[in-house]
């Protein structure tokens, strides 16, 4: 994206802001629409936050999201605020009012679960929804499930005052006419977290709101009663990492179906995007955005080598014990030409054969997300391989010396390269040529010689 003068600055204000995942969204939407915005992360102090947003103003910031802690606070130096945002009492996106000298505020983490659950299929109307817990997120939560129709919500969190303070604050909109309800008898019903039994209806819708099942704590769950998740039909989980939180598996595990929020993410992400801009974001846009996030959230793990250095076997052995796809190009490019890579070679030529590699990268770097990825030994040789490679995810360099891989090769003829008088001597030469290129394109070099199969892969997982 080329920087002028007429580009206009988007950013993020919290504290902490380093693993923000949004410069994906708002970066990749201005880069594939052309829009001339670049969207910055500011690390904002509680004590500077009026300041900041002064500055933001002062220095012609078109828009800005709010993360942890600012998401209330930040309401007091705002010129107005969207009647949801203010309801839910947290605001996630300011946008620029000219007239008005200031910036408007809106709760977009609302929106973009809303979005999410319409997109997913989900009708919250005339349904029970149970909220786990009554932090920040819950409110938007709460607030959602009643303007989609829901017939009753009971909000469960481990201090129960909180749910309680919310529980009071919802059933008072829908008593002033907020939410479209004929009966305005109490809908919201909080209750202690460890009350969950008390809980008599079935088919449930449950959010999953609590910051509990967050990476690394990925076994954590809030209730881990089966009897609980035998009444659940859907259930959603705030938390986008890991893809499948413990309350996800055991919601599909007892008859449910459960989703994680990462698109929730994204479109808060978008509509914000469409709110500073004013414009609409098309979903091919959309779903391209989608696939970087969860290429960023979930990577990918690409291995390289020398043909024999055990890509394959490390990379299956991966697969299986973490859940990741697998690909090995080479099986990938044979299954997509249906025919083998030496009927490749020898049809077409290695030249051929080359740009099939390259455009099966630039597929996979489009499509693939939490998988381990299997390279070609001569595929990092073109330069256009190595960038893509590099793209597609944190690339490791395994490295066997060239007696190993003469004794894992030799008795396989399949291999084009050795079909010649002296393999090892060919084995030689080609390591000679490819080691400094595996070397400059890898992150990581890991000596498979040294190394047995348990410690390759708390290398890989570690770093
Ligand atoms: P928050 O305001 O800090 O609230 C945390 C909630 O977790 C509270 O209800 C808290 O209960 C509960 N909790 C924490 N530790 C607990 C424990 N040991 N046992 C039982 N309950 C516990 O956080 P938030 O902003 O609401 O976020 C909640 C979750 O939603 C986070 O995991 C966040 O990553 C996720 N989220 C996702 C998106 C998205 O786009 N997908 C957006 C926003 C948030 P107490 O009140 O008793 O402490």
């Amino acid at each position: 994206m080329e920087i002028s003068g007429l580009t206009r600055t988007l950013g993020l204000i919290g504290n902490p802001v380093e693993h923000t995942l949004s410069p994906v969204i708002h970066n990749g939407v201005s880069e594939r629409m052309g829009i001339s915005s670049v969207y910055v992360p500011f690390k904002v102090d509680k004590t500077g936050l009026k300041e900041a947003i002064k500055g933001a103003y002062e220095l012609n910031i078109l828009g800005m999201n709010v993360t942890v802690p600012h998401k209330n606070e930040v309401m007091d130096y705002l010129v107005d605020i969207d009647t949801s945002a203010k309801h839910i009492g947290a605001v996630n996106t300011l946008v620029r009012v000219e007239e008005k000298h200031g910036y408007k505020g809106y709760n977009t983490d609302m929106l973009g679960l809303r979005r999410q659950i319409k997109e997913d299929g989900i009708d919250i109307k005339n349904r029970t929804v149970v909220i786990l817990g009554a932090g920040g997120a819950a409110k938007a939560v709460v607030y959602m499930c009643l303007l989609e129709g829901a017939s009753k919500i009971y909000l469960l969190n481990r201090t129960v005052e909180k749910a309680e303070s919310i529980a009071d604050n919802m059933n008072d909109y829908v008593r002033d006419g907020v939410f479209s309800y004929k009966d305005l008898s109490d809908i919201v019903i909080p209750m202690q977290m460890s009350d969950y039994k008390q809980i008599e209806d079935m088919e449930l819708i449950v959010f999953q709101a609590t910051s509990i099942g967050l990476h690394p704590h990925n076994d954590d769950v809030v209730i881990d009663d089966p009897g609980f998740y035998e009444k659940i039909s859907l259930g959603i989980d705030l938390i986008y990492n890991p893809a499948e939180t413990r309350f996800i598996k055991l919601v599909n595990q007892y008859g449910g179906k459960g989703y994680n929020a990462l698109k929730m993410l994204l479109y808060q992400g978008i509509i914000a995007y469409e709110l500073w801009h004013d414009i609409t974001v098309s979903k091919e846009i959309i779903d391209e955005i989608y696939i970087k996030l969860k290429q960023k959230v979930y990577p990918n793990i690409v291995l390289i080598g020398f043909m024999g250095s055990g890509k394959s076997t490390v990379g299956k052995y991966i697969s299986d014990e973490y859940g990741m796809d697998f690909i090995d190009t080479d099986t990938f490019i044979e299954e997509r030409a249906g025919k083998s890579i030496s009927q490749i070679f020898a049809d077409e030529g290695e030249a051929t054969f080359r740009k099939i590699e390259t455009d099966t990268l630039a597929y996979l770097n489009d499509n693939l997300y939490n998988a381990v990825i299997a390279t070609g030994g001569g595929m990092p040789l073109r330069p256009e391989n190595a960038k893509l490679l590099k793209e597609i995810g944190k690339v490791y360099y395994l490295f066997a010396s060239e007696k190993t891989i003469y004794e894992r090769v030799k008795d396989d003829h399949t291999r084009p390269l050795l079909q010649c008088e002296d393999p090892f001597n060919k084995i030689c030469e080609l390591m000679g040529q490819r080691r400094p290129v595996y070397e400059a394109v890898s992150d990581m070099e890991i000596d498979t010689d040294e190394h047995d199969m348990p410690a390759i892969i708390n290398i890989i997982k570690g770093s």
